[in-house]
């Protein structure tokens, strides 16, 4: 009788541990991957893991912008590179990345000097090269670029499996981010105007008031109210009024900055919450607002529609809560609305 205890185990007991030791990292790494629905986590644990589990000396992970048909680079562990942070890349442009991208598959490249008459940069231990594609269906996330085997050597098989393991990982865990996001986005967006829901505004007032104690950071609140709406209703019919919703609303996103949260309040009502913003300057975002909606002619059908909005206005002072600054700016917009509408007034500033 031979022994048969080496064929079992081809390439023996070593093979064995290492093929464990391997599995057990992939395992690692997906559970991080899994742990969290934020895509920079997600990116983060990947990039830091994958050339140990390689011996790489350069990985990337970019990421598909469907707009502008580019691949954007959004992790990368070569520390020579960190200007290129924001590298985009056609798909069309580059050689390699096309073949992988257009046809839809990882590949495995011994040579890329032999294979794709590309130069070796000289700084590359080896001449290999693995490209992963990551998908979700039929529709391209991005892809993993791994150069450098540090030992000179080419990436075998074994490293194609892990790399196109971690891939599917990845992949999944991308589109998980992604589709959360978007559910989260739609959960604090109103559906007709685009903007921040009330049950949101009233979230982000709190941890802005909060924020503005602990900081001595200035906040202020802006309540606008479109006047004499009924009428715009009644005259041009509730379609109508709906598209001038959205004009203001519209108006509301473009006149204010990335920074302030625009949100439809309930109705024709809507708060801007000012953030970094004293009383005194929130003055000046105010009238802009108040001067773009009386210029605007809003186109409905046949019809020209102009509407007006009174503004109210309030601060956060050190000792106010979310509701003084909320009952503030809705008393000042009441002051607007008495002092004839289509004006601005300050909770500080007495008529
Ligand atoms: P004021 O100048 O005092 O604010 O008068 P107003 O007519 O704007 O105020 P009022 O509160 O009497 O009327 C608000 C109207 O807004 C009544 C309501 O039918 C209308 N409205 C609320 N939500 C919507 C909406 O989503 N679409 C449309 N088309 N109308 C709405
Ligand atoms: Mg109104
Ligand atoms: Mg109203």
């Amino acid at each position: 009788m031979t022994d048969d205890s080496s064929r079992e185990t081809p390439g023996g007991a070593d093979a064995v541990s290492e093929a464990l030791r391997i599995l057990t990292q992939i395992n690692e790494v997906s559970k991080k991957l899994n742990s969290t629905l934020e895509l920079s986590q997600i990116i983060k644990h990947t990039i830091q893991e994958l050339p140990m589990l390689l011996n790489a000396g350069k990985c990337s992970i970019f990421l598909y912008d469907a707009e502008t048909e580019e691949l954007v680079m959004a992790a990368h562990n070569h520390y020579d590179l960190d200007k290129n942070m924001d590298l985009r890349i056609s798909i069309h442009s580059n050689r390699l990345i096309a073949r992988a991208v257009q046809g839809g598959k990882s590949i495995l490249i011994r040579d890329i000097e032999k294979e794709f008459g590309l130069k070796n940069r000289s700084k590359y231990a080896s001449k290999s090269s693995m490209i992963t594609v990551l998908k979700s269906g039929d529709q391209l996330l991005g892809i993993i670029n791994v150069n450098d085997k540090l030992d000179g050597t080419d990436f075998t098989d074994s490293d194609f499996s892990i790399v196109l393991n971690i891939n599917e990982h990845l992949a999944t865990a991308i589109s998980n981010a992604s589709l959360f996001a978007q559910t989260r986005r739609l959960s604090i967006t109103d559906g007709l105007t685009e903007l921040y829901t009330h049950r949101y505004f009233q979230e982000t007032l709190d941890r802005e008031a909060t924020r503005s104690h602990r900081y001595k950071s200035a906040l202020s609140l802006m309540m606008l109210d479109i006047d004499h709406f009924k009428k715009v209703n009644d005259t041009y019919g509730h379609q109508a009024g709906d598209a001038v919703l959205q004009e203001v609303a519209r108006l509301l996103r473009t006149l204010l900055r990335r920074t302030d949260y625009a949100c439809r309040y309930g109705g024709e009502e809507f708060a801007v919450i000012l953030t970094d913003t004293p009383l005194e300057n929130s003055v000046i975002s105010a009238e802009r607002v108040r001067r773009a909606v009386e210029e605007k002619v809003i186109l409905f059908g046949e019809q020209t529609i102009r509407v007006t909005v009174s503004i109210g206005l309030s601060g956060c002072e050190p000792t106010t809560t979310k509701a003084d600054i909320i009952e503030a700016a809705d008393r000042a917009l009441y002051r607007a609305k008495r002092a004839g509408r289509n004006c601005i007034r300050r909770a500080d500033v007495a008529d």
